[in-house]
């Protein structure tokens, strides 16, 4: 079954896209791009995105994969920020309820913290009213017995006392794929492996760009009235590109995640807790793992594949062990891990973890939009205001009027299931189902979870090929069909990392079917000669990356 959204399809987009004018081109398929893309094409808009790499490649595969309420931005008096994210957070788990799992998380109080047990409930009370936190994901106060039963594993020298309020969990590289995916299926068109390099001007404006396949190495030219960088830690580079570029406007960030198996770290819930250094690191349970993280340490280097260092390793393990000092991790205990670049708006003299995360818009006297900064949970309001900006633009230029922002009422794909309350009924529907078939309910979860209201596809795919002989497990070939068939999946690593998240959570998976997959994926998409040898090595490098 080949939709829109297929691998298969790759070479006629492109072809299509070359042909059209666009009203709108979006250079970057991180979040940021596709949310643009979505309400773009919802208001009518006939949009391209280009991305040179896989989508979510960037940043938005390598986050800390929650939807915030936003609590952090309370201790720098983001008042603003804290309520509108709290308000997003929401909004996505209404149109992605599979995408977005309320859980718990645990905030330990300690003698000596940066948090008090009464400026951190001053703080918690401020923060659910601005966030718009609903009743019954209000925060409990524990004493020092009530925070041990929580978590036996916590350090109890020290331990005041504890808070347990609602975090929301989410796959930051699915989220960025489904929005992508409900913008295609609205008619927008989106092209990875398509790396923008210049800019075409008509009277000192940008009238288009040109674009160099990375899978072919020829170079296309697209045409539209209006441009927008969203490149997240590369939004300098572009801006770069264009000939009336103004002043740097980045400080790029290192932060990274490891992910240990959940047996040696095995958490009730999650934490959010003191470090050393007065900074605060989540440690999360998800999938069978602990992943713990993040730093947060000015960056200058490579972009696209930032290293895990041994100091990177050294210091989230200090800071574990220092709070869950009867489990003592080691660097054997690693399994995988993750570095993502914060792309912050420069604000010279700050620290690291004290710069803004606030989005900003920049726009230059060629045209070109820019938006950096900004949140994940988020995105959906980041997209509204930079189409805002569109829309002005068109009035002023063309005097032709945009219809406002509706995204806040549209369901993602994935997410077509009445809303957030049908959700828990939809998951034990279908956890019947992949009984059925013999399935183990943790990896049902796992696929409820990832596909949402597509689960169908993938339990029927399953279903026909277990009347089959395969080589690769029937649950693996029918998510990676579905993939390639609907969600763009070019390449192992596309499959890997950003469609299923297996590097990361599952890393012996990978080790033991990348070659199944690879020949599996070969023989499906007919790639050329040198683009296997290209794969291979992608994968290679990105298994010796989280090593
Ligand atoms: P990116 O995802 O980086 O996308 C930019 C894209 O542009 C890339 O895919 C790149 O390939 C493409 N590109 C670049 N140059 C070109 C070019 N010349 N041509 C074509 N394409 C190009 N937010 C939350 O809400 N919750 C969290 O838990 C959270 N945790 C975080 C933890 C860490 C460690 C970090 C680093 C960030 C975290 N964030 C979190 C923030 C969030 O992840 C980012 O704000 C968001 O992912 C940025 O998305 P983006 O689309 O702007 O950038």
């Amino acid at each position: 079954m080949r939709g829109t959204f297929s691998a298969l399809r790759r070479a006629s987009i492109l072809l299509e896209a070359e042909r059209s004018r666009f009203d709108l081109i979006v250079t970057g398929g991180g979040i940021t791009g596709a949310g643009i893309a979505l309400d773009a094409t919802v208001r009518g808009l006939k949009v391209l995105v280009l991305d040179m790499q896989d989508f979510a490649s960037g940043t938005s595969s390598r986050s800390t994969k929650l939807i915030h309420g936003g609590l952090r931005y309370l201790k720098q008096l983001e008042l603003k920020l804290v309520a509108e994210v709290g308000q997003e957070r929401e909004i996505v788990h209404r149109n992605a309820p599979h995408l977005t799992k309320p859980e718990h998380m645990l905030l330990p109080i300690v003698k000596n913290g940066s948090l008090g047990k009464f400026s951190s409930r001053i703080g918690m009370w401020m923060y659910e009213w601005l966030a718009g936190v609903k009743k019954e994901e209000w925060h409990k106060v524990l004493n020092r017995k009530q925070t041990i039963a929580a978590e036996p594993l916590l350090k109890q020298e020290g331990l005041l006392g504890g808070i347990l309020f609602y975090e929301y969990r989410t796959d930051d590289a699915r989220l960025t794929i489904e929005v992508m995916k409900e913008a295609v299926e609205r008619g927008a068109k989106a092209i990875s492996y398509m790396k923008v390099q210049a800019f075409t001007y008509k009277d000192e404006k940008i009238n288009g760009l040109v674009a160099e396949d990375q899978l072919s190495g020829k170079q296309y030219t697209f045409k539209a009235d209006y441009f927008v960088n969203a490149t997240g830690p590369w939004v300098d580079d572009l801006d770069d590109l264009d000939m009336k570029h103004g002043a740097h406007k980045l400080h790029i960030t290192k932060g990274v995640h490891i992910v240990v198996d959940g047996k040696k770290l095995p958490l009730k819930q999650s934490a959010y807790f003191d470090t050393f250094d007065k900074r605060m690191i989540f440690v999360i349970p998800r999938e069978g793992k602990t992943y713990i993280g993040t730093t947060d340490t000015f960056y200058k280097g490579e972009l696209s594949h930032p290293k895990i260092t041994a100091e990177d390793k050294a210091y989230l393990l200090k800071c574990v062990n220092e709070f869950f000092p009867g489990n003592r991790l080691t660097e054997e205990d690693i399994e995988s891990g993750w570095a993502g670049l914060r792309p912050l708006v420069n604000k010279p003299g700050k620290g690291p973890s004290e710069i803004s995360r606030k989005d900003e818009m920049f726009v230059s006297s060629s045209g070109l939009i820019t938006i950096a900064g900004g949140k994940l949970t988020g995105y959906r309001k980041m997209a509204e205001r930079v189409v805002d900006v569109v829309a002005r633009k068109m009035r002023e230029e063309k005097s032709s009027k945009l219809p406002p922002c509706t995204t806040a009422e549209i369901p993602l794909a994935g997410g077509k299931l009445n809303g957030a309350v049908d959700f828990p009924v939809f998951l034990k529907e279908n956890l019947i189902k992949a009984a059925a078939l013999g399935i183990e309910k943790s990896e049902a979860k796992i696929l409820v979870y990832r596909y949402g209201s597509n689960i169908d596809v993938i339990l029927n795919r399953i279903k026909e090929l277990q009347h089959q002989q395969q080589s690769i497990p029937p649950i693996i070939q029918a998510q990676l069909e579905y993939c390639m068939n609907q969600e763009m999946c070019l390449t192992p690593s596309d499959f890997f990392i950003r469609r299923t998240g297996a590097l990361f959570f599952n890393v012996k998976l990978v080790k033991t079917y990348k070659d199944k997959v690879f020949d599996f994926m070969k023989n499906y998409l007919n790639w050329d000669n040198g683009l296997d040898e290209k794969y291979k090595a992608d994968l290679e490098t990105a298994l010796q990356e989280v090593a």
